[in-house]
């Protein structure tokens, strides 16, 4: 039975990521999280998954814990997701992007560079550290310009990107200098359930949900390409098991779209849903001061994923939104 480790296997995606792979494959999965205020453990339905799935509480930076957790569990691949991720509070205060995101990651490359050479030539052969990153490290587009590819420049804006460009930059080195093999993938904004509200759209449908304000950054005009995340879910286990080693791969949603239309598309929807209560849910939205440093658009190109591993995203942005939007309604999440 192959074991996978997943750091930042409580949070959005890495919890998306250990449901899928334990509900659709017989692998062993050790979720390795520090636990910060961005996980959510309700989102991993443990009790009914047995031995299958252990989470190990530990700082990616700490090195000695995840040398004895390599050593322990001797894992077949590791998908690396542990960050802190949101954009806004790098701004306000960046420290911990720089300790998690690129300290925690030269921290993991380290010991696993130990960990691999210690395995025998067959585990070596299939062994895999497959980083997870952001189309954010390339910057933003102007409106002509074509989505990003796989040789676009790394320019990145904030605090947050230029953590996770750092990482990448890492995680290649340590591919060409110690021959780790290693994968990138660099995908869009994801949804979809479980994500926690302090980020654009679960905030646009949770403040729906309570009639709250809905703010919205400058003019709203800013470009976003969307992917749900199961769609990302599915990439990253096909890029895993059958991309090629040292190379990167983007991942987008094929769904381009202003911020002022998403808040408005959710407040229409709600609208629709609860016709009787005669309230214009659009209504809520509200200008407010621009982020400092705003990209203006992503847009990522899925050429190299689709030509070589035939991988197109399955939902639209009209299904994927809805399911989003009725999960929400669905479930209690506290802000
Ligand atoms: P998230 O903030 O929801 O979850 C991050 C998880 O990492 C949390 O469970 C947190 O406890 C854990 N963590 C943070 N610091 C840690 C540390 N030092 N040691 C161990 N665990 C730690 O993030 P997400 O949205 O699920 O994103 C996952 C990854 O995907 C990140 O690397 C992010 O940069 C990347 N990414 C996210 C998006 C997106 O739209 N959400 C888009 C592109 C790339």
């Amino acid at each position: 039975m192959k074991t996978i480790i997943i750091t930042g296997g409580a949070g959005f995606i890495g919890s998306a990521l250990i449901r899928y792979i334990i509900t659709k494959t017989s692998y062993k999965v050790i979720n390795v999280d520090k636990l910060t205020y961005a996980s959510n453990i309700k989102s991993l339905d443990s009790k009914k998954w047995g031995p299958r799935y252990k989470l190990e509480k530990i700082d990616i930076c700490n090195s000695v814990r995840i040398r004895n957790l390599l050593k322990k569990y001797q894992p077949n691949l590791i998908f690396h997701l542990a960050a802190e991720s949101h954009v806004d509070n790098s701004i306000l205060n960046s420290s911990e992007f720089i300790k998690t995101n690129i300290l925690g990651t030269y921290n993991l490359l380290e010991e696993t560079r130990k960990y691999y050479l210690s395995l025998n030539s067959i585990k070596k052969n299939s062994f895999r550290f497959h980083h997870i990153s952001t189309d954010e490290v390339y910057g933003d587009l102007e409106k002509k310009e074509n989505p990003f590819t796989e040789e676009s420049k790394y320019k990145p804006s904030s605090p947050y990107s230029a953590s996770k460009a750092s990482s990448d930059h890492l995680v290649r080195a340590w591919f060409r200098t110690y021959k780790l093999p290693v994968i990138i993938t660099n995908c869009s904004n994801n949804y979809g359930p479980y994500q926690n509200t302090e980020k654009f759209i679960p905030k646009i449908i949770y403040n729906a949900i309570n009639k709250k304000t809905i703010p919205i950054y400058g003019n709203g005009k800013q470009i976003r390409d969307w992917l749900y995340v199961d769609d990302h879910v599915e990439a990253i286990i096909l890029v895993a098991m059958k991309g090629k080693v040292g190379e990167t791969y983007n991942i987008g949603g094929n769904n381009e779209k202003e911020n002022i239309y998403i808040a408005k598309y959710i407040c229409n929807q709600f609208n629709k849903k609860y016709k009787n209560n005669n309230f214009d849910y659009s209504k809520l939205i509200k200008f407010v001061d621009d982020r400092p440093g705003h990209d203006k658009r992503y847009a990522v190109n899925n050429r190299k994923i689709f030509n070589e591993l035939k991988w197109n995203p399955k939902e639209t942005f009209d299904t994927g939104i809805i399911k989003t939007i009725e999960w929400f309604i669905n479930h209690d999440v506290a802000k």
